[in-house]
């Protein structure tokens, strides 16, 4: 396999001078090197072909037992050498101290049209393993695996999925932290990103007051992904902050455009670029439900509800600008890009509202209609990706019964909400001028027909322990185009089915993966 490895960021960046894999805490090194731990019988069960190709890898080495032993950590590539990242983070709101990539394995770096990071997920323990297995078992792997490729083809920036394998190797989980263990199948997905920098990287040294890691890691940032920013520039490193305030807003309107929850929205989860990172117990609306978390480990407080991702997002940046301050000891700067954030997300908010109604230029005004629409989404339960795709046809509310998970509540106080509704609304849609085949274009270019609803992960998580890959594919090949109306694949236009509603895995997820 010939492939244009350019290993920059451990190049550039100190390395932990210890080289073993024990549990440890890493000081004055941005990431330590390990080794990926052999697996029993590795088996390939699915390939992003047009991914792999931009890296680099051709038809013929996919199918060779060189690859898979690759994108399984059972052989490298020569001349690498794989690593693990150190990072702290905020977890559900506290500092948790050093965390790290505890079952992460980057690979190697390869540059093409771009600079590209392999990463095994699931690949043995690291320095950062803390007291967990550094594995990952099938169901988990599956879910981040169509996931991160669903939200490419959406439009939203993520990392992205490579490959998924079954290891051959059984690992032992609890998924509701209830006692009741089991072996399930472990498996590796072969990420690939840009890059793997979260906030979490920067914050470990503010939190040690490492400022020259700080700063060396700025810098390596400004060098690759921020070039026309200065490195060891004070004024270049508040202009970096901006970057990142900027790109999570539009991370995070997309999120919210599309109903998807991330879950587990910790300051080490987040990327500096603004991609979507570390899939676990994410989840997708079904029924329009602001206060909706798929995550048990946070049921009590629902900290990372859909309705409350916005205000996260913020409140994580305000810990990355205080790991900031730490070198550029100018704080208003750093605060006018927080300040910001506010600005940028109900501006961008509404226009991405306005474009899912069909609205294409938004005036002041159209926030009312917007919050109107949405009080009326949560009156009874009505399924977001469905409703917004029917209304694109739509002249009333009975349009989109369809959307209704009990048709027989669209009656009453709840009919005349949005009878009145549909008024102001086709109203509102004559001043815009467009023709209804225009505006069906418009309105279906943002509003996906086809999501991985939780269910459909879970059935192919089902379909697959029991041997059967076929449902992977299915669902890979459906979310390459989500827009599209595909009605071959008409069947996944679909509500949740009434036996997902409260079934493990589908309306709950643990963070056990
Ligand atoms: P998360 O919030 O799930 O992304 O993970 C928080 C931290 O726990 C990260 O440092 C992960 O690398 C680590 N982690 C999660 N699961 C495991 C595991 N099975 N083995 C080792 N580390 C893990
Ligand atoms: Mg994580």
């Amino acid at each position: 396999m010939k492939l244009n490895i350019q290993n920059t960021f451990t190049n550039q960046l100190p390395a932990d001078e210890n080289h073993e894999n024990f549990t440890r805490q890493v000081n004055n090194a941005c990431f330590s090197y390990v080794s990926p731990s052999p697996t029993k019988s590795p088996k390939l069960l699915h390939v992003n072909p047009e991914l792999a190709k931009t890296i680099g890898f051709t038809e013929e080495n996919l199918g060779s037992k060189e690859f898979l032993n690759l994108v399984t950590g059972n052989s490298l590539h020569p001349n690498t050498k794989p690593y693990a990242m150190c990072y702290g983070g905020h977890q559900f709101g506290n500092w948790a101290g050093q965390l790290g990539d505890g079952r992460a394995i980057n690979l190697f770096q390869v540059k093409t049209d771009q600079s590209y990071t392999l990463q095994l997920k699931g690949a043995g323990k690291t320095p950062y393993s803390r007291t967990a297995d550094g594995l990952a078992v099938l169901r988990s792997s599956i879910r981040e695996y169509l996931c991160a490729e669903a939200m490419h083809h959406l439009g939203i920036p993520t990392t992205r999925s490579l490959s998924l394998s079954l290891t051959g190797d059984q690992v032992l989980r609890d998924v509701f932290y209830n006692g009741n263990t089991a072996y399930e199948p472990g498996a590796v997905v072969c990420r690939v990103s840009q890059s793997f920098i979260r906030f979490g990287n920067f914050q470990i040294f503010a939190a040690r007051n490492d400022k020259a890691n700080l700063a060396g890691l700025m810098n390596y940032t400004i060098r690759h992904y921020f070039p026309n920013l200065q490195e060891n520039d004070k004024d270049s490193y508040a202009k970096l902050f901006q970057e990142i305030v900027n790109a999570t807003v539009t991370m995070i309107v997309h999120w919210q455009r599309v109903g998807f929850v991330h879950g587990v929205m910790n300051t080490d989860n987040m990327s500096i670029l603004g991609q979507t990172i570390d899939y676990g117990p994410y989840g997708w609306l079904d029924n329009y439900d602001p206060d909706w978390t798929p995550n048990t480990t946070d049921s009590q407080n629902r900290r990372y509800r859909y309705g409350q991702q916005p205000n996260i997002g913020l409140w994580n940046l305000y810990q990355l600008a205080n790991t900031f301050y730490t070198l550029t000891e100018d704080a208003a700067p750093l605060e006018e890009a927080l300040n910001s954030y506010r600005n940028q997300f109900e501006t961008q908010h509404l226009k991405m509202m306005c474009a899912k109604i069909g609205i294409q230029k938004p005036n002041k005004q159209d926030a009312i209609l917007i919050q109107a629409l949405e009080t009326n989404l949560k009156r009874v339960d009505t399924d977001m990706t469905i409703f917004y795709r029917l209304l694109a046809k739509a002249r009333n509310i009975i349009d989109c019964i369809d959307a209704f998970y009990i048709p027989e509540s669209l009656e009453g106080e709840v009919l005349t909400e949005w009878q009145a509704w549909f008024e102001q609304y086709q109203e509102r849609l004559l001043q815009e001028g467009l023709s209804s085949n225009e505006r069906i274009a418009h309105m279906n270019a943002v509003n996906p027909k086809y999501i991985l609803r939780n269910y459909m992960a879970q059935l192919a998580i089902d379909a697959a322990e029991e041997g059967n890959y076929q449902l992977i594919d299915e669902l890979y090949s459906l979310l390459k185009k989500p827009y599209d109306e595909q009605p071959e694949y008409q069947k996944w236009f679909a509500k949740r089915p009434d036996w997902a509603k409260n079934k493990a895995g589908c309306s709950m997820l643990s963070c056990s993966s």
